[in-house]
């Protein structure tokens, strides 16, 4: 623990994956655990991880990355970081990430911008770009991270880690701050898939805190771990490798099939007609969850409230006015103008009819294949700058990942090559709560 905190300190300045760190705190655990023992049993005993901070941390500071819970000290701890407290791991500091887990970037963050450790003059991706820099810069093994339209994938992908979003209601919600509740999910960011699929063993079940939390049971996800993948059936959609990507990211996944080829999968085009109008419903959707869940942040329950007002209607609007960055303001104001009733069947209800069709064309995929495999991103990590001025460009960044989250499938992403030196991660898709298969998968791949 010690050696990790002296990394730390010598790392993290010219990176900025961590927002603030828990040094006292784990120092004292690892103290503990030296005079009691380690269970051989408990893998996770010990181990330092970090936590992205819209994941709630007992005592410790948590604050979404946003100037609104700057000195927000939570009063318990999420289910995930419970779990990770029961296994002895050492919670060593909460990491940078896009304001709410609104961007790609982690440029939105309220604090300071993050790095890419491959090159200092690009984005790490987001939102959870600290937690994918704390782990491709070798300060810690494992980071959680929280997936809505694909911040654990596509900053995974940046910084060729792996990453899995698993599938909606295997991980507790409970203590992760909601941006899009019907699509956030939380999951582990790693270096290799055996130690991810530790990870989601340790944080995944049911959980009475979280109504949509699935009652499935949980296999062993390192069990499947043998490289053999003979006779895996697996479909490529021929939407993610066309127009709009980046040749050199087409070339790097085309590389990956005549990998999965050799090791002697079957793969084959398959179609996602509707995968296109997945950005334009995202949008709709998770800003208008936003605007619903983010109306707790008004300057009397939590965090920050303007100073010198004049009633509590200036309560509200000053402290959301000056506690709210301007990717989170536009959120809210596009999330209230869809739900709004004389825009709601146009917007909001139409967005939904979408989702449905996306939902049908994974559906159908699946009958005949066990995995869908693609690319994470369109390109590789971008300029720090390059598209912060510009919201479109920055949304359509997820194009490839927010399908998944539409049908709270599990989607991780797999080091897979490089272009131009930079991460180029390989997309895994599965069916609904068969992460086990992603492993396996990936496993034989990595
Ligand atoms: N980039 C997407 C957005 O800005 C996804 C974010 C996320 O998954 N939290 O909404």
């Amino acid at each position: 623990a010690k050696a990790t905190f002296a990394n730390m300190n010598q790392v993290d300045p010219q990176l900025g994956a961590f927002l603030n760190l828990n040094e006292d705190q784990a120092l004292q655990q690892a103290a503990a655990l030296d005079q009691n023992g380690i269970d051989a049993n408990n893998v996770f005993a010990g181990i330092p991880m970090a936590v992205k901070d819209n994941i709630v941390t007992k005592g410790l500071t948590t604050t979404a990355a946003s100037k609104m819970l700057e000195n927000f000290v939570p009063v318990y701890n999420a289910t995930v970081v419970d779990k990770l407290l029961a296994s002895n791991a050492l919670i060593v500091g909460k990491t940078n990430m896009d304001e709410f887990a609104m961007g790609g970037s982690t440029e939105t963050s309220a604090f300071h911008v993050t790095r890419n450790p491959w090159d200092i003059s690009r984005v790490p991706g987001g939102s959870s770009g600290g937690s994918a820099v704390a782990v491709a810069s070798g300060q810690v093994p494992v980071a959680l991270g929280s997936d809505t339209g694909g911040s654990i994938r596509q900053p995974s992908s940046f910084n060729g880690i792996v990453g899995m979003k698993p599938t909606y209601g295997r991980v507790s919600r409970w203590g992760l701050i909601a941006f899009g509740s019907s699509l956030d999910q939380i999951g582990p960011m790693t270096r290799t898939v055996k130690d991810n699929a530790a990870a989601l063993n340790m944080i995944a079940g049911n959980d009475v805190h979280d109504t949509t939390s699935s009652k499935q049971t949980v296999p062993d996800f390192t069990a499947g771990l043998t490289g053999d993948i003979k006779g895996m059936k697996i479909g490529l959609p021929k939407e993610y490798m066309g127009d709009g990507i980046d040749p050199k990211v087409r070339e790097v996944i085309q590389q990956a099939v005549k990998q999965f080829e050799d090791l002697g999968a079957t793969v084959e085009e398959v179609s996602l007609p509707n995968s296109r109008y997945g950005v334009a419903a995202y949008y709709i959707i998770a800003s208008s969850e936003a605007s619903s869940n983010l109306q707790r942040f008004d300057g009397i329950r939590y965090g920050f409230r303007a100073d010198d007002v004049k009633n509590l209607e200036d309560v509200y609007v000053r402290s959301r006015s000056e506690g709210f960055g301007d990717e989170v303001k536009r959120r809210i104001m596009l999330g209230t103008f869809s739900l709004s009733a004389g825009y709601y069947d146009a917007y909001f209800h139409k967005a939904g009819q979408v989702r449905t069709m996306i939902i049908n064309d994974f559906n159908k995929v699946f009958e005949d294949y066990d995995l869908i495999m693609g690319p994470v991103a369109p390109t590789p990590a971008f300029k720090l700058g390059d598209e912060l001025s510009d919201p479109i460009t920055m949304y359509m960044n997820d194009v490839l990942t927010i399908p998944v989250n539409l049908a709270g499938l599990p989607g991780m992403s797999v080091p897979a090559g490089f272009a131009d030196g930079l991460p180029v991660g390989l997309q895994l898709i599965g069916k609904a709560f068969d992460e086990s298969t992603m492993y396996r998968a990936g496993y034989a791949f990595e």
